[in-house]
């Protein structure tokens, strides 16, 4: 173990949005002083979820600029603090969309930090608890909290794990939670980064699953990445073939979204988990709850063990993200492509071609 020597804060390399109104161009940044408990990290990778762009945007509320996002960060431990026990230089970890919590609320008592009372502090956008403002991992080192990071199992590559930090655990989440497994039928509406892990785990823990996408456009990859029903929203003829059919629908889409169509496809008691964020309301008709006493529900991402729960599950389902690997100068072009809904399935940024 390196005992903490770093007298000061540290500049990192970054690429992020000065403005709400500019595309993101490189940026320098300072990172806290490593502190007893902290873990120095040299990101390798970090994926762009469609959170980023809501967040940078201004979608979701007021944004302290610059906005550094990232939240889908995977590297290798470079320093610890002098009371760090879980982590050693050289190890690969990530770090997802949260990197502290109140810890003394009833939901940090029980392990559920991502429900943190007073809130949980984001990985980028958030004041931190020692008052700066947080930056994500578009960027070549980050500084957290060790109780904040994950360890990555060996038989995870780096780069196509990062994407599991986020888009993996905010839909293993809501699997689990309401029993996907074998014998029950699970529809993913939305095939991007967090649908197409929605895919490849409901199919892993069992159930059979059905994707809904905008059109037939994917359907070779969502049949391979373990579908076996494939239907386009744009045809009204899917929501009479699939009334009734469903136990669990997971909404993945970033948009809104006509929600009481999708409703009438769960069976009865079924439930539609809502993890798709879109800044506009999402109104739900009452007589498509009541008469099949169906459920809405929410979810967001996931505690630290159950994170880490879904990494010790996909190596060993031999499950992680398809990638499309970026360089720093391609960040704005990735994400106008995931605006157009043209990503398969997750853009990741090398961090080494971050500009000195
Ligand atoms: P993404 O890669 O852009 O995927 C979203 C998918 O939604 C698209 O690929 C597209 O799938 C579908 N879609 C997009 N616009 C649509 C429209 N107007 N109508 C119908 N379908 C549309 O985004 P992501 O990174 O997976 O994130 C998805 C959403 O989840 C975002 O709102 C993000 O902020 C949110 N999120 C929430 C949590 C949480 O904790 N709850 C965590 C992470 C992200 P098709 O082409 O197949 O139709
Ligand atoms: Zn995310």
């Amino acid at each position: 173990m390196t005992e903490t020597t770093h007298p000061a804060t540290s500049t990192a390399r970054a690429y992020g949005a000065p403005a709400k109104t500019v595309p993101l161009e490189p940026l320098r940044i300072e990172r806290r002083e490593l502190g007893p408990k902290d873990v120095r990290i040299d990101i390798r990778f970090c994926g762009i979820c469609h959170s980023d762009i809501h967040f940078t945007r201004g979608e979701w509320g007021r944004v302290p600029y610059p906005a550094i996002p990232g939240h889908e960060i995977a590297g290798v431990v470079a320093e610890v603090g002098a009371e760090v026990s879980g982590f050693a230089p050289g190890d690969r970890v990530g770090v997802g969309c949260m990197v502290n919590s109140c810890r003394e609320c009833e939901n940090c008592q029980r392990g559920e930090e991502q429900y943190c009372i007073p809130g949980n502090t984001q990985t980028y956008g958030s004041v931190d608890r020692d008052g700066t403002i947080t930056y994500g991992g578009y960027s070549d080192h980050v500084v957290v909290d060790e109780d904040f990071v994950l360890r990555i199992p060996d038989g995870l590559e780096l780069d196509v794990a990062a994407p599991l930090l986020c888009a993996g655990v905010t839909t293993y989440s809501p699997l689990r939670r309401w029993g996907a497994g074998p014998g029950t039928q699970v529809a993913v509406v939305g095939l991007g980064g967090l649908g197409h892990m929605a895919v490849k785990i409901a199919k892993a823990m069992g159930a059979e699953v059905t994707v809904l996408s905008q059109s037939l456009r994917k359907k070779e990859d969502g049949l391979r990445l373990g579908a076996t029903g494939y239907y386009a929203t744009s045809d009204e003829e899917t929501f009479d073939a699939l009334a009734g059919r469903f136990d669990l629908i997971v909404n993945t889409v970033s948009a809104k979204l006509e929600i009481g169509r999708f409703l009438e496809l769960l069976r009865t008691d079924g439930t539609l988990v809502n993890v798709g964020a879109p800044p506009e309301a999402l109104p739900v008709p009452a007589f498509s709850l009541i008469m099949q006493r169906r459920s809405f529900a929410g979810s967001l991402i996931g505690s630290i063990a159950e994170t880490q729960e879904m990494l010790d599950f996909c190596a060993e389902h031999g499950i992680a993200a398809d990638i499309e690997r970026i360089s720093a100068d391609q960040i704005n072009d990735a994400w106008e492509r995931v605006l157009r809904s043209d990503v398969r399935y997750r853009f990741v940024i090398d961090t080494s071609t971050l500009p000195a």
